[in-house]
């Protein structure tokens, strides 16, 4: 089917962010159409799938083929060590709500700074070693990046990303000037600083901790003495690595051993501690500019009481490091067994194990072989990934049994005799 000039067979969201010729309207009811034609193709059973009870190793989803629930093992969570479920942390939640009530009631600029917050943000700064007034809550992990980058990189100021990023760093240079260099390249990376050293005020390299669609990890010592070199500055958005990796736990930039010599850290709280949030780690002067202009902190309110539970998750990082411990194991177990196959799983040094098939269609098709088995994956292709990059992502959990981890291998495997995706 085309229209448009588009062909549903081979388009995809992005293709539907702009077409000449018709408004937001009508572009929104062309955009159904093409989803109502993914749906009849079975191409987007796999997508808003509801689930009937909260995370887990397992979850219960609303079938996309006849409606009924199915039991099956997720691998599509990134509450890494399943504190959404954890006892202590959802009785501290609890007790923080009869305490505080359900709310914040306005942004925290003008009265919506609660104590709870305060406890939060001195939480953070001592999580990662740091004196008070050095870390900075925002609703999520998305706004961390962007409303921070919107306050702090004007038009005289560039960003100098990783291409693998996320989409929240790209929304938060909008204002500013950004060059993007090739994924942990140095080469490119050292190029585009020596260009921007006496061309801009401030320049800021961006790296993520852990790359989200690969699991691998920054380059993160040699971009932290380049940025030095040409008098740039570093920010890492350790996403998925904060709570997970390092000896204590302190995420990706604990691995290199950096975490006193990084410029910004940025993180969220939806993924090891199990809630929802962002925060921002840097110094007392750049937090406190944040709070007073950053968009996120002056017109919208932040986190709820709930948010208080974080601090009882962050004490378990230390209280409780067996939950990383089983979470390594797994992550060693389930890549093992799929190296065994000969899938092709990158060079992931994380929970986030991708399995890189290539085409998109195939990746569907493999997608929904999975969930049929009983294993909920999510099928990532353009634009999440380049076209030709596309892959059943999963993310494993520290309370996956071996029998669920062993269910899942057995359905690649299924899969793989099936659609021969190994390498
Ligand atoms: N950074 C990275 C690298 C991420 O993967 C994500 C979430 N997918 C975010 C930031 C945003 O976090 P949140 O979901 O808390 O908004």
């Amino acid at each position: 089917m085309t229209k448009h000039n588009i062909n549903f067979a081979k388009a995809t969201f992005k293709d539907f962010e702009n077409i000449s010729g018709i408004d937001a309207f009508e572009r929104a009811a062309f955009f159904q159409e093409f989803t109502d034609y993914m749906k009849d193709n079975e191409q987007m059973n796999f997508r808003f799938l509801t689930t009937k009870k909260g995370n887990g190793p397992e979850m219960w989803v609303t079938s996309p083929f006849n409606d009924e629930p199915i039991k099956c093992v997720s691998l599509v969570s990134n509450d890494y060590l399943n504190f959404t479920q954890h006892p202590k942390v959802k009785q501290a939640t609890v007790e923080a709500i009869e305490k505080y009530g359900t709310g914040a009631g306005a942004s925290p600029l003008i009265g919506g700074h609660h104590e709870y917050h305060e406890m939060l943000q001195k939480k953070i700064s001592s999580f990662f070693n740091r004196p008070p007034e050095t870390a900075l809550v925002f609703t999520t992990g998305y706004t961390a990046n962007s409303a921070t980058l919107l306050a702090l990189l004007k038009k005289d100021d560039i960003a100098i990303v990783d291409m693998a990023v996320h989409a929240s760093v790209y929304e938060g240079c909008k204002d500013t000037n950004i060059k993007i260099f090739l994924h942990n390249d140095l080469d490119v990376l050292e190029r585009a600083l020596k260009e921007a050293q006496s061309k801009y005020q401030t320049k800021l390299v961006i790296i993520d901790g852990v790359y989200s669609q690969d699991g691998d990890l920054a380059k993160m010592r040699e971009i932290l003495a380049l940025t030095k070199q040409y008098g740039a500055y570093l920010m890492v958005d350790d996403a998925h690595g904060i709570g997970v990796l390092g000896k204590t736990g302190r995420g990706a930039i604990e691995v290199f051993d950096l975490l006193d010599q990084v410029d910004i850290i940025t993180g969220t709280l939806s993924k090891a501690f199990g809630h929802i949030g962002g925060f921002v780690v840097a110094s007392p002067e750049i937090i406190n500019f944040l709070k007073f202009q950053s968009r996120q902190q002056v017109f919208s309110s932040t986190s709820t009481p709930a948010a208080a539970g974080l601090i009882k998750a962050m004490d378990l990082i230390d209280e409780e490091p067996e939950w990383r411990e089983k979470l390594l194991h797994n992550v060693i177990y389930f890549k093992k067994g799929l190296t065994d196959m000969k899938l092709n799983i990158g060079h992931t040094e994380s929970a986030i194990i991708p399995v890189k098939i290539g085409d998109a269609h195939k990746t569907g098709h493999a997608g929904r072989l999975l969930l049929l088995a009983g294993v909920y994956a999510n099928t990532i292709v353009y634009p999440g990934v380049a076209r030709k990059n596309a892959r059943i992502r999963t993310s494993l959990m520290a309370t996956h049994t071996k029998e669920q981890l062993d269910l899942a291998l057995n359905a690649f495997d299924y899969v793989n005799q099936k659609l021969h995706i190994s390498l």
